[in-house]
């Protein structure tokens, strides 16, 4: 007997046959005893679909709007279920974001979760019912309806869990857990039975895809175990939790790519104190996400800083240098695009030496040529040539995996 919140995204909702397959979970786990809360998204691409239609009528939609809008997809999800419940005999009962509690700050489609109020929810699940609220919204101070950020549903869950205490967080979703590498494109891909949330937190910046990163963060921050599991395929998923049993021989539990990097280099900028913070305190009043960062040894007084940005940010990033690169006094701003960004994460290589090696040997046989390596304590990622990228992969998880 416990409280579980359960999460299910867009395409385990996306049709009639899907809904009832959630209901039939959700029965389940209320039969075996348990208050169950349920987060939904929205149905399949209903979200992106939206989104076009905003395009079809503007090019620059007003954020409120837009956030109307997209909250409009979640509630589909949330009374179909409800209805499905209630068809097979759960007694259950939908509520919107709002509903359930969620304040979040002003920021439309980026919004913060600043407090969440959960009587609403607590009477409900008191009166035996099934709860089943809407991810991904929120209402700000001015009671106009927010969103979370795509993929902000995920985050919901881990905050109802968090606030309720709940017993465990599931997170269903249509792979069975959290593999050593995305399993669609590498066949021996092993599903892990357990990540740490510091490992999790860098496979999902680093575009792993299976949980959004602020819910990671959320559900470290609160210690909320997550359970990612399949909504299809009921066998044991992956969890993640704060510190996972030693695995011999798990020394690395992934390897990720990354396609959304390009590398901006500013050619022949002074070789004089307070350069660095100029160019990148400008990118950051900008909102530009800059990750890896190298800069040459100067020479004649000059030197070359390179690094990269989000490939959406790169003409962006160009557009403000060439503006300001006499300010600077750069000379010239090169911009690469063509590259992907692979990394190896995993808590073990902070206690074993040679993990770097191993991985540069799997490149080096294979002909890659590394352009930048950043480290820190549980990940290493190269910048390679995006045409090597899927054989870099298969080559480092054989290295580490098998
Ligand atoms: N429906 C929203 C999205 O597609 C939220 C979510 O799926 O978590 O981003
Ligand atoms: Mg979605």
């Amino acid at each position: 007997m416990g409280l579980i919140v359960q999460k299910f995204g867009g395409t385990s909702v996306r049709d009639r046959d899907r809904i009832f397959n959630v209901a039939r979970i959700v029965a389940n786990t209320r039969n075996a005893g348990n208050d169950v809360v349920v987060v939904v998204s929205a149905q399949g691409d209903t979200t992106d679909d939206l989104i076009q239609k905003a395009a079809e009528i503007t090019s620059d939609p007003s954020e409120r709007e837009m956030d109307m809008l997209l909250n409009s997809g979640e509630m589909i999800s949330i009374s179909l279920l409800a209805m499905a419940l209630m068809e097979i005999g759960v007694p259950a009962v939908s509520l919107t974001g709002w509903q359930a509690g969620f304040q979040t700050d002003r920021a439309y489609s980026k919004a913060r979760i600043k407090r969440l109020e959960c009587e609403r929810i607590e009477s409900e699940l008191a009166r035996n019912r099934v709860v089943v609220v809407a991810g991904f919204q929120g209402l700000n101070k001015m009671e106009d309806l927010t969103t979370l950020g795509r993929g902000g549903s995920d985050t919901s869950a881990v905050a109802i869990a968090a606030a309720l205490h709940a017993d465990r967080c599931q997170i269903f979703t249509d792979v069975e857990g959290v593999y050593t590498a995305d399993p669609r494109k590498l066949p021996n891909a092993r599903k892990l039975e357990e990540i740490t949330f510091d490992e999790m937190l860098e496979l999902a910046s680093l575009g792993a895809q299976v949980l959004n990163n602020r819910s990671v963060e959320l559900a470290k921050k609160y210690n909320v175990e997550l359970e990612v599991l399949s909504s299809l395929n009921p066998v044991p998923g992956t969890l993640v939790k704060e510190a996972t049993k030693a695995m011999e021989g798990m020394l690395i539990k992934g390897v990720a790519k990354d396609e959304d990097v390009a590398v901006v280099t500013l050619v022949g900028v002074p070789d004089v104190p307070g350069t660095s913070f100029k160019v990148f305190s400008l990118l950051a009043q900008k909102k530009i996400n800059v990750d890896i960062i190298l800069q040459s040894t100067g020479r004649d007084g000059n030197k070359d800083l390179i690094f990269t940005v989000p490939r959406s940010e790169a003409e962006n990033t160009r557009k403000l240098l060439d503006e300001n690169v006499s300010r600077f006094g750069g000379s010239e701003v090169e911009i690469k695009t063509g590259v992907a960004k692979v990394s190896i994460v995993g808590a073990g290589m902070q206690s074993h030496f040679g993990v770097a090696a191993k991985m540069f040997e799997a490149l080096s046989e294979n002909q890659i040529n590394i352009q930048m390596i950043s480290t820190s304590e549980i990940k290493i990622s190269v910048i390679i040539d995006q045409k090597d990228a899927d054989r870099a992969v298969n080559a480092i998880h054989a290295a580490f995996i098998h």
